[in-house]
């Protein structure tokens, strides 16, 4: 399946051919929350799209090793280097210890993602679960020249290492233009350049999350994190590292750089970034107050909606559009989302129930597989797979009208395929996969029963057959041969 698969890769501005670093393996690292507030809808956008590319690779048979942290050190307000950590902020404000912060918003994230029903990671590891392990890789970077120490704080010399290097790739920043922004924005004097990057902090004595290390009592910097956690259990080079489009420059930008400067190696095959979701065209965040909690929407307590919507149709909503678009967030667009999802779940709760005939409807069913598969082999288009559900859909909605017949290869496959794209593709919950599976698999045996029979029948064992025959009548199911083919109907 591999040899189909292409992703769009953020480091070559590409869609490439997905090949794994070892056969039948994929490593996949994605930043998860920082754990200060609730997570907001936008970022739940993020951990769906990534659901969904986790689930595509599991549904192709791959070993997965799936890490999504938890950053619950380092991260300051506005992203730099210099402000107030934002747990210990939240930590100070509610007279509560930092943990405590951590420990809330990790339960938070971890129940509303439950709610839209997406596979928890391999690992979760913690930024605070793995200090020794970033200071190691400080010193690394140190020993290989590419950082320095400026009053027990230490940053990675960027100017430095873009001599060897190309600091700037996944980005696309010229170097040249950053020196100059920064220049101006960056009022600070420890480090040597501005577009330098603090890897280690001294902190402040009154500054409440710190550890020792060798250069002082301090913190590390939010970007050599995920390097550690990362490279710590998926290796020096691995398979997919991803986050949202926000994080390219400058996380992604430094986790490139400070593993390049540990071991030379450019750390990440594939670079994946998923789209922004906008509240009334402007980016949902946290910050600017502009973003809505999914518990407001599911329970329809808020004023921003008339009505609640389900955490299903949510989720179908997002899946609705590509995970590199933009997706804007309206009351229009939801209940266009929860028509259409109401719409497809009617149809497929009726499909069990229909009686294949001996008649072939107007619908080509391994076309539809084949461009089923072909819309998430191409960067995990889910738009795409939906509206080709929406096609089986309007083929069921003919047979149910009686406009058209629907035969047991159609029958089959439709009942097979559809559950595994809606629940096992898309994750997103019916109540009727078992239904539908049961049905199927009990169409499977009632093949193998005529099948038995007719061996029972070529082998003159006729009372068997007939026993065959009259137990299966008994139950509803009522057998019609003609000449050497066996059909049924279902009562
Ligand atoms: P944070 O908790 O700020 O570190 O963000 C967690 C994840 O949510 C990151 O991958 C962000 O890129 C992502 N994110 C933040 N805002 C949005 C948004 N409006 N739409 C989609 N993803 C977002
Ligand atoms: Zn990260």
């Amino acid at each position: 399946m591999d040899k189909e698969l292409k992703i769009f890769n953020s480091l070559s501005s590409k869609k490439e051919l997905f090949k794994p670093l070892v056969k039948n393996n994929v490593g996949i690292y994605v930043c998860g929350p920082t754990v200060y507030s609730n997570v907001h809808l936008g970022n739940c956008r993020t951990f769906i799209s990534f659901d969904l590319i986790y689930r595509y690779f599991k549904h192709l048979g791959y070993k997965i090793k799936y890490v999504r942290n938890i950053t619950d050190v380092g991260h300051l307000e506005n992203d730099q280097d210099d402000g107030e950590d934002r747990i210990s902020k939240k930590a100070k404000a509610e007279n509560i210890d930092p943990m405590q912060v951590a420990q809330k918003y990790t339960i938070d994230f971890h129940k509303v993602l439950e709610k839209f029903n997406t596979i928890p990671p391999d690992i979760e590891p913690t930024a605070t679960g793995h200090i020794p392990e970033q200071i190691m890789q400080i010193k690394k970077i140190l020993e290989n020249g590419f950082a320095y120490e400026v009053n027990g704080s230490v940053y990675f010399d960027v100017l430095k290492f873009n001599k060897s290097n190309d600091y700037g790739k996944l980005s696309n920043r010229d170097i040249e233009e950053l020196i100059h922004n920064t220049r101006i924005l960056d009022g600070q004097t420890d480090k040597k350049n501005p577009q330098d990057f603090a890897l280690w902090k001294k902190a402040d004595p009154q500054h409440i999350m710190k550890w020792e290390s060798p250069w002082s009592i301090g913190f590390p910097g939010w970007h050599l994190e995920c390097t550690a956690m990362s490279t710590k259990y998926l290796g020096n080079q691995f398979d997919i590292h991803g986050g949202g489009m926000d994080l390219k420059f400058p996380h992604h930008e430094c986790e490139i750089a400070q593993s390049e400067a540990i071991t030379g190696k450019e750390p990440v095959k594939f670079w994946i970034h998923s789209n922004m979701l906008t509240f009334n065209g402007k980016k949902m965040s946290k910050s600017t107050g502009n973003n809505i909690l999914p518990e407001e929407i599911f329970s329809g307590k808020n004023k921003k909606f008339s009505k609640s919507y389900s955490p299903e149709v949510l989720r179908f909503f997002i899946l609705q559009a590509h995970y590199r678009s933009i997706l804007d967030l309206s009351e229009k667009a939801l209940a266009a989302s929860e028509k259409g999802y109401n719409k497809l779940i009617s149809a497929i709760k009726k499909l069990p129930g229909i009686i294949p005939s001996k008649e072939k409807g107007d619908f080509n069913e391994k076309d539809w597989v084949k461009r089923s598969y072909d819309s998430m082999n191409d960067d995990f288009n889910s738009p795409i797979l939906i509206s080709e559900l929406f096609n089986a859909v309007k083929f069921i909605n003919s047979v149910i009208n009686e406009k058209q017949k629907m035969n047991l290869s159609q029958w089959s496959v439709l009942n097979k395929m559809i559950p595994i794209f809606i629940n096992d593709l898309l994750g997103i919950k019916t109540a009727e996969k078992q239904t539908s599976n049961l049905d199927s698999k009990l169409i499977k045996t009632i093949e193998l029963l005529i099948d038995v029979r007719s061996r029972a029948r070529k082998n003159k064992d006729f009372e068997y057959s007939d026993e065959i025959r009259n137990k299966l009548f008994e139950i509803g199911i009522s057998l019609n041969d003609d000449g050497d083919k066996t059909t049924y109907s279902i009562e």
